[in-house]
């Protein structure tokens, strides 16, 4: 057996040989139209699809009804401020690995609570790890809370036992180790189903914790970070497992793969706390306000404009841009941050302007933002070329309320 496994879905053994053996007729019953709608949201569905009651299982893990797969080509409608939108899919393919959200909670202008009952017939490791799970999520300080119910009817996250005998299991249906879902209708998916034929009194996982904070992190939108490349994390993998998509990324996350995250679509069986990509991830997606007034310093380094000819002009400028933190309106407390203070700017690409993120380290009063360059051209008055860059704030001074 091999140390890798599908994340989520036992080992890959047990996963590979099914592959092999599995009856053409299971893939056949998927309808074309489910396929073609889920290759169309960036799924992946070479592999990890299969028929599970009144929905199906995706990317091995991911639990989406009939209703959810035709919900997924509309527009979120998301209140999150950083819900992203169409302009940012463009630039997809440029983005190997990083942090991807799906439709996302509608939450806030504050902090939103997700409570969470578990079935008490787990085992005590189980609900343990569920609390640091809960534990770690509260430690980052961002717009979502979680704790513990004690009534599965009034709890967003029900965590429920379910037994698929990967060895006698019905027709067309997956033994994976965990199942979730995506927000629907603003709210977290509500249900995380393990399997017992994994998770019993028998059964010891060490990344129990980080697998639980996994499916949570499903539930309030979060796909795997590496939806486009499974190799990634799961090593080598069928073909076809890369997908491109439109799963909307988190910008600010890193462009280049890193281990270690808790949303890797597989797992080694090793504990995975959050890493600092996860926490920009979380706090960039969902913020927590905080009265903190932000001041854009601009310094100038050059000016080089000119005139061409009679009758255009280029505007060629080259700032360097500092985000200074105050407590007051005045802008004379200092404010040092601390908790994983998110700061959500603009990326500047010719005239297109992009929401994204940065992590600012703890203890700080100011942010560089790098130097920001402004080059357009015009022509009788009129913008004839734009190769801006950089990111700022906003395209003029002042202050802002953060974020
Ligand atoms: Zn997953």
């Amino acid at each position: 057996m091999k140390k890798i496994y599908y994340a989520f879905l036992l080992a890959v053994t047990i996963f590979g040989c099914k592959k092999s053996n599995e009856p053409l007729e299971n893939k056949v019953k998927i309808p074309i139209e489910i396929i073609q709608k889920l290759k169309a949201a960036g799924f992946d569905t070479s592999e990890g699809l299969h028929e599970h009651g009144d929905g199906y299982i995706v990317e091995g893990d991911i639990f989406l009804t009939k209703s959810d797969i035709d919900r997924l080509s509309e527009n979120p409608k998301s209140k999150i401020s950083l819900s992203l939108n169409l302009k940012d899919r463009l630039f997809q393919s440029k983005d190997p690995i990083g942090h991807y959200v799906s439709n996302l909670l509608t939450a806030n202008n504050g902090i939103r609570n997700i409570s969470i009952y578990i079935n008490p017939s787990f085992q005590q490791y189980i609900k343990d790890g569920l609390d640091l799970a809960i534990s770690r999520y509260n430690a980052l300080e961002f717009g979502l809370t979680f704790s513990r119910s004690t009534s599965s009817s009034t709890a967003d996250i029900v965590i429920s036992t379910v037994f698929i005998d990967p060895n006698n299991k019905p027709n067309n249906v997956t033994a994976y180790l965990m199942s979730s879902g995506f927000p629907t209708n603003g709210n977290p998916y509500n249900q995380i189903l393990v399997n017992t034929y994994y998770y019993n009194s028998s059964s010891f996982y060490a990344d129990i914790a980080s697998t639980l904070a996994h499916e949570i992190g499903h539930a309030i939108g979060f796909r795997h970070t590496d939806y486009m490349d499974r190799a990634f994390s799961c090593g080598i993998v069928a073909d076809g497992n890369n997908e491109g998509g439109n799963a909307n990324h988190i910008r600010g996350t890193s462009p280049n793969p890193v281990s270690g995250s808790w949303m890797l679509a597989c797992a080694n069986g090793v504990d995975r706390p959050f890493t600092d990509e996860d926490i920009l991830a979380l706090n960039g997606t969902y913020p927590k306000l905080r009265n903190v007034y932000v001041k854009q310093v601009g310094t100038l380094i050059s000016d080089d404009s000119y005139l061409i000819g009679c009758c255009d002009d280029r505007t060629l400028l080259s700032h360097n841009f500092t985000l200074e933190f105050y407590q007051d309106q005045n802008l004379t407390i200092p404010y040092t941050t601390t908790n994983n203070f998110v700061v959500k700017v603009f990326e500047y690409s010719g005239s297109s302007q992009l929401t994204r993120v940065f992590l600012v380290p703890n203890g700080a009063t100011s942010y560089d933002l790098g130097t920001f360059i402004t080059d357009v051209t015009y022509s009788y008055g009129t913008e004839v070329q734009n190769n801006t860059s950089g990111y700022s704030l906003a395209p003029f001074g002042g202050y802002y309320l953060a974020p």
